[in-house]
């Protein structure tokens, strides 16, 4: 079903479109910047998180994402830190299905590490969440500790067990890492695809401190592509997610692969998303420190004119893109804020 007319939505107002013509349909909000894991490309092991008072209430995060579904936004992410570690995070997912049942929201989704779906699974399913992404780069339980830091592999398994279970589909993101999970992208494709489930890889990018260098995790996906070709036939598809991931079919396994690079093709020219942390800041760009701060708007007033107002400038200067570069003459990270703070 399509909700808009020209630019005129079933809620009377306007799309919200950038100055490039892209129209904003789809959010991803952090709900909380705190996470079980410790992830080595993410995080560093000692992380300060934001006071809890800082963070949006269920209800104040309800009514942004309302106020963005009223605008045209037709699908929301909801992503971290590890949601799922939010006390009581189903009361946002059942108020948010609401947007589902009218119509008004095609999709209601998140992205998690899996800590907490063998727990969570058939609720978020009741919720009318059809489709996960879960984040996993290794099946083998010594390295799965290494590069979560604080993770148990087998409870992630039994989450995506009980993802399954309860009918959710999964797509499995894992981030390519130079010298750690190379020699695991076959086996990573066979079992994912085995199991019915689409696997994308995604290449590391340059945001935040973390311990150690970028430039040593860093696997140029153009690269993992190639090597893949001596094992498997790769048949480019038409298929979309309204993410930035380009797919192809693994003729052997007849299963989904992606790839999200960033770095290697900028992937923005159809860029239809902006991003919110969990303290109501609006990331315009995953790769831009530009940002709006619509807590203000929406604590000041109980009526959304402030909060509509501040969304429509903040669009208005939504950039063209992302420049991210790692290479060894470029030390400092794009942006400094960690991948945990937007959610991916
Ligand atoms: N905790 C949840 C999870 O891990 O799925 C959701 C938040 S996590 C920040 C979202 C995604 O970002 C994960 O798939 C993770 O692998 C990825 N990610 C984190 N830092 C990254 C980085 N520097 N480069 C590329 N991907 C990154
Ligand atoms: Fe946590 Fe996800 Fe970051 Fe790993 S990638 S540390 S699971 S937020």
């Amino acid at each position: 079903m399509t909700q808009t007319s020209g630019n005129s939505l079933i809620s009377g107002r306007p799309a919200l479109v950038d100055p490039f013509g892209r129209q904003i349909s789809y959010i991803r909000v952090s709900v909380t910047d705190r996470c079980d894991f410790r992830c080595v490309y993410c995080m560093s092991e000692d992380m300060t998180f934001l006071p809890k008072r800082d963070l949006l209430t269920f209800e104040e995060l309800d009514r942004l994402c309302s106020a963005f579904v009223n605008r045209g936004t037709r699908k929301i992410r909801i992503s971290g830190g590890e949601p799922l570690v939010r006390r009581d995070i189903m009361s946002l997912f059942r108020s948010l299905s609401r947007h589902l049942t009218t119509g008004a929201l095609e999709e209601l989704t998140l992205t998690t590490n899996g800590s907490q779906l063998e727990r969570y699974a058939q609720q978020l399913a009741d919720c009318g969440v059809r489709r996960i992404n879960v984040s996993l780069d290794t099946l083998m339980e010594d390295r799965f500790k290494t590069i979560t830091r604080w993770g148990d592999l087998k409870q992630v398994l039994a989450g995506i067990d009980a993802a399954q279970k309860a009918g959710l589909q999964i797509k499995i993101n894992a981030v390519a890492l130079k010298d750690f999970n190379e020699d695991e992208f076959v086996p990573l494709i066979r079992w994912a695809h085995g199991r019915g489930m689409d696997l994308t890889f995604i290449e590391v990018m340059p945001m935040g401190e973390v311990d150690g260098q970028r430039v040593d995790q860093y696997l140029p996906l153009s690269q993992v592509k190639a090597q893949l070709l001596d094992t498997f036939h790769l048949d480019d598809i038409d298929y979309a997610t309204g993410g930035p991931a380009r797919y192809v079919r693994v003729r052997e396994t007849q299963g989904r692969l992606g790839f999200i690079t960033p770095l290697t093709h900028n992937f923005c020219e159809g860029c239809n998303r902006v991003r919110i942390t969990c303290t109501g800041t609006l990331y315009m760009c995953l790769g831009q420190d530009d940002a709006a701060d619509l807590r203000a708007p929406l604590r000041a007033s109980s009526t959304d004119d402030l909060l509509l107002a501040e969304m429509e400038r903040a669009i208005a200067r939504k950039p063209k893109g992302h420049d991210f570069v790692i290479d060894r003459t470029t030390q400092a990270p794009a942006v400094m804020r960690h991948m945990s703070v937007t959610g991916g």
